[in-house]
């Protein structure tokens, strides 16, 4: 069996449980080196076949697959953050499925939610937004148009972007055309979880300058909504007024 695990955002211990199991038994670990956390191989058994996919192909990655299948063995395809998020699996599954080899995906900590975690952040506040949209500038990959920065700004919702730490002044732009303000707060989340983590909070206007300030050219998120910094009402969900599945409103 081909395991696709998402190891987190980077620290070692933000991998799940099964996730851990699986790399401890594995017998070839295909690892996305540029940006999962080698540490996490350290726990891996000393005849465990190690492979980084920084420099493979996509053939070349399933070579290794269709080379050392067998029914019994443990192949681990490591990607990081979530597999499901900007992880190229798909292509990799397809190519499996021709060779007739079973896989299975275990979840993992995306970098959105490593990101908001560092910074004490709730994508959802009421009042505020209770959306969160993920997605990234166009860069070598096509956006679909409907899905241009500036369409997606119009919501004005809670917004992560990937893959786009080198195209911020152009960021900035569309976000403002679409409908943010200019001085809506932005982070720049640089290596989230990992020990040389850097956190820049900022304003979408100030986004090229404070990233140029800090040195930040990629591995990092960009963020960007009123959810970052503004009052917010409070949640219904513990509101000692509001009666649900759980619990009976207190009497006023
Ligand atoms: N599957 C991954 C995303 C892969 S795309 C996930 O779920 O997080 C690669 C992009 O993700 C990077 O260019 C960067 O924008 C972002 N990224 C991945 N790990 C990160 C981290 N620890 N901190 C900040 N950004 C990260």
């Amino acid at each position: 069996m081909v395991y696709f695990i998402g190891a987190g955002p980077g620290a070692v211990d933000l991998i799940t449980v099964r996730g851990q199991e699986l790399l401890k038994k594995a017998d070839v670990v295909i690892y996305a080196g540029s940006l999962v956390n080698p540490e996490l191989l350290k726990c891996t058994k000393p005849e465990c076949k190690i492979y980084n996919s920084a420099s493979m192909t996509l053939d070349e990655i399933i070579d290794v697959f269709v080379r050392e299948y067998s029914p019994d063995k443990i192949l681990v395809r490591l990607h990081t953050g979530d597999p499901s998020i900007y992880g190229a699996i798909k292509e990799q599954m397809k190519l499996l499925d021709k060779h007739k080899i079973p896989y299975n995906v275990v979840p993992g900590v995306s970098s959105f939610c490593g990101a908001a975690a560092v910074l004490n952040a709730e994508y959802t506040l009421p009042g505020v937004s209770q959306t969160v949209i993920l997605s990234r500038m166009e860069g070598r990959t096509p956006v679909p148009p409907d899905e241009d920065i500036e369409k997606l700004a119009s919501h004005k919702a809670s917004m992560v972007l990937f893959l786009t730490t080198s195209m911020l002044e152009k960021l900035s732009e569309k976000l403002v055309k679409g409908g943010y303000k200019s001085d809506t707060p932005a982070a720049i989340v640089y290596k989230a979880t990992w020990p040389e983590q850097k956190i820049v909070r900022t304003t979408i206007a100030e986004l090229h300058k404070s990233a140029k300030e800090n040195n930040i050219t990629k591995t990092a998120l960009i963020l960007v909504g009123d959810f970052l910094s503004c009052e917010h009402e409070l949640s219904k969900l513990y509101d000692a007024s509001f009666t649900h599945e759980f619990r009976k409103a207190k009497e006023q």
